[in-house]
């Protein structure tokens, strides 16, 4: 028999209560809310798959590591701690602790870009790209093509397509790229994995040309455990033998500690160079705080090193992964048109497909969003045009070729219940689609616009 269930390695020790609102109520807050789902307010939410950052649920031991935080300035247990763990799980040297991921982006971006240098990275991510070009850079995409293709099924959709490497140092030459950023599940290609022999390609890549490798390592243990279903050779290692030997292929990491580590809030910068991570150690007491704590509390710290541990457990990750492929499965069984494989954080709905009378420039994905908000209470979010942005020197839209829908989970917190009721209510969204209009901007901020744009249904 084809096993397929994936119940969870934990039972329920305490809940938090919900308010459960009408259609009526849905359908006056999302008005209020310029149809933008970052705009509800999260009491009127009642299955919030808005994002898997800093909402999944902590263990009793990370509580229990809460308490003992060492909240002192300078040279807090906890930072030492979390230091360790780095080393002893994530290979990397030197922690630098910032208050998230992006934290960590904007103090990398500034040490090692210079005006009019390139970034390649398997697919941009919003915040990621934004750091780089403020600091004079310009990212390029050098994911493989599949990546792009809602259709493809290809099991490693975040690996990176050498010859564009290839083609982009013949273009502007390899003195012009300080480093390549490759994320583990790619977040914009759906919770996509890049496989361990591609990413052994780009290490020789990076050591021919002399460039830097740097990794976004967000959702490196979600990426390690497609690698042990998926690659060959890699079956009978656990997730955190993988996600140990990724990190070692790398010279350098972003993280923010809100995804795979379970908890509300932190991040840090990590790396095996000394002399980086002095400059760092420079730029982190601008933006976010002494060395040792870097805009996290003590407590904090100590939770996201609880978190490291738990979160490349085999079981752990079975069940994390099990439900977001429950999902998926359910939803293909309604016939709803969603990127495959599965993403290991997200299932996305091709908001295109669905919406076939919504063309592009009137946000199909944000539309979709938005109905099924009312439907059922349930949020979720763009990733597409909206998310995209525009292009720095021209102004135009960017028009992906994935126009999307992220459902994303959050660890630990909902039940095989509750996503039955996603799925209904994206089943019922999807007949009703002719009724959803598309929307027009009537609020543009000028950076990442997704998270406060605001929008008014086009009549
Ligand atoms: C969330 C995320 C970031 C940024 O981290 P924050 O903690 O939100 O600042 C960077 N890269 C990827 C792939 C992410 O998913």
């Amino acid at each position: 028999m084809d096993k397929q269930s994936w119940a969870e390695p934990y039972k329920i020790k305490m809940v938090e209560l919900l308010k459960m609102t009408t259609r009526e109520e849905r359908e006056k807050a999302i008005e209020e809310a310029g149809f933008n789902t970052f705009l509800l307010r999260s009491e009127d939410v009642y299955i919030d798959l808005l994002t898997d950052s800093g909402v999944g649920a902590m263990s009793d031991r990370q509580w229990a590591g809460m308490m003992m935080g060492d909240e002192s300035y300078a040279g807090s247990r906890n930072f030492y701690h979390l230091e360790q763990t780095v080393k002893d799980y994530y290979s990397y040297q030197f922690t630098v602790p910032t208050h998230q991921g992006r934290g960590a982006e904007n103090i990398l971006s500034q040490i090692l870009i210079k005006d009019g240098d390139f970034v390649p990275g398997n697919m941009y991510f919003t915040t990621t790209r934004l750091h780089q070009e403020l600091a004079g850079g310009t990212f390029v995409d050098v994911i493989i093509d599949e990546a792009h293709d809602s259709a493809s099924t290809h099991p490693f959709k975040g690996n990176v397509d050498l010859d564009k490497l290839n083609r982009l140092v013949e273009e502007v030459g390899s003195e012009k790229i300080p480093y390549i950023c490759i994320a583990t599940c790619v977040n914009m290609a759906g919770g996509q994995p890049i496989s361990i022999s591609n990413l052994k390609e780009v290490r020789r890549w990076c050591d021919q040309h002399q460039i830097m490798l740097v990794h976004d390592m967000t959702r490196v243990a979600e990426n390690a455990y497609f690698i042990q279903q998926r690659e060959e050779g890699y079956q009978n290692k656990s997730v955190k033998e993988i996600v140990y030997e990724i990190c070692s292929l790398t010279d350098a990491a972003t993280m923010s500690s809100k995804k795979d580590a379970m908890v509300n809030i932190g991040g840090f910068l990590a790396m095996n160079d000394a002399e980086l991570y002095e400059r760092a150690c420079e730029l982190v007491v601008v933006y976010e705080g002494l060395h040792t704590y870097g805009g996290m509390a003590g407590r904090d710290m100590e939770a996201l090193a609880i978190g490291i541990k738990e979160s490349v457990d085999d079981a752990h990750m079975a069940a994390r992964i099990g439900q977001v492929a429950y999902l998926g499965r359910e939803l293909e069984k309604h016939g709803v048109p969603i990127v495959k494989p599965y993403g290991g954080h997200a299932i996305f709905l091709d908001a295109q497909a669905i919406l076939k009378h919504v063309p592009q420039e009137n946000f199909p994905a944000q539309a979709l969003a938005a109905a099924l908000y009312v439907e059922s209470g349930v949020r979720s979010m763009e990733r597409g045009v909206v998310s995209a942005g525009r292009n720095k020197d021209t102004g135009e839209n960017y028009y992906p070729k994935l126009e999307l829908v992220r459902l994303t989970i959050p660890r630990r917190v909902y039940t095989q219940a509750h996503m039955d009721v996603v799925v209904e209510s994206v089943a019922q969204v999807m007949e009703d689609a002719e009724s959803i209009k598309g929307l027009e901007f009537i609020y543009e901020p000028k950076m990442l616009r997704f998270f406060q744009g605001r929008f008014k249904q086009i009549s």
